[in-house]
């Protein structure tokens, strides 16, 4: 008989940290790791490469519907759907619930059959532990001060060679952060039994081993109830 995946959701808004403990996460528990903010990034850097409006339905929906076929991890690692655009447009999107159905398959799939046939699956996102996977056996929602978040994307994205500041990042968060809390379909919100992590005055070291105390009790928790 084969075991069902432990999955770890790890949601919160941008630049929480959330990205990097649950890559980090993964990659110490050996499971597979899903970024799930970059099948809606590249949902809407297809929609503007594509001449669409990624704030009109029947073109988000296109791009999503040929994302669902099309999807490799690979496409993940494009840089080009790490810019503000790219953000802007995957925040768009994503508020058109037949999008996140399209979406939702996907993300299903993989935590239903880890790829490589790891033991088990980390996914971050925005609606991980209350839409994509309740039953996950770890929930947690980082989160930090929009300040403190956007001084962190600035220094990331002036990192990889945008020419960005802190203003524009800054504005540009609040509007996200208002989408993305404020649509009617799988808003941004703490799982009821989510563990809530705010990480504004914490290094990513802190963030990362408060994370994994969270997940190495649960994960066992988990072990030793699933006999
Ligand atoms: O996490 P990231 O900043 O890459 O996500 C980009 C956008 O994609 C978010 O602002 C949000 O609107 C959308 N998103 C979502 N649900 C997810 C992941 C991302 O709606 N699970």
């Amino acid at each position: 008989m084969t075991q069902t995946p432990f999955v770890i959701a790890i949601d919160g808004p941008a630049a929480s940290g959330k990205g990097t403990i649950a890559k980090r996460l993964a990659a110490d528990l050996d499971f597979a790791f899903m970024d799930t903010g970059a099948l809606y990034r590249l949902t809407g850097w297809d929609v503007l490469q594509t001449g669409g409006d990624p704030g009109v339905e029947e073109d988000a929906l296109a791009s999503a519907l040929w994302l669902q076929e099309h999807f490799t991890p690979e496409m993940t690692e494009d840089p080009d759907i790490r810019n503000a655009a790219a953000g802007n447009a995957a925040s768009q999107v994503g508020f058109f619930p037949a999008v996140r159905q399209a979406l939702y398959d996907l993300q299903m799939e993989f935590a239903a059959h880890p790829p490589g046939g790891k033991k088990g699956a980390v996914l971050d996102g925005r609606d991980i532990g209350t839409v994509i996977c309740p039953h996950a056996a770890v929930k947690l929602y980082v989160t930090a001060s929009t300040e403190v978040r956007a001084e962190r994307r600035t220094k990331e994205l002036q990192g990889k060679g945008f020419p960005v500041s802190y203003d524009e990042i800054l504005a540009d968060m609040k509007i996200r952060d208002a989408r993305d809390s404020e649509r009617a379909a799988a808003p941004l919100k703490p799982a009821d039994d989510a563990v809530i992590l705010d990480t504004t005055t914490l290094t990513a070291e802190e963030a990362f081993v408060q994370a994994y105390e969270v997940a190495r009790e649960r994960l066992s928790y988990s072990s030793s109830h699933s006999e």
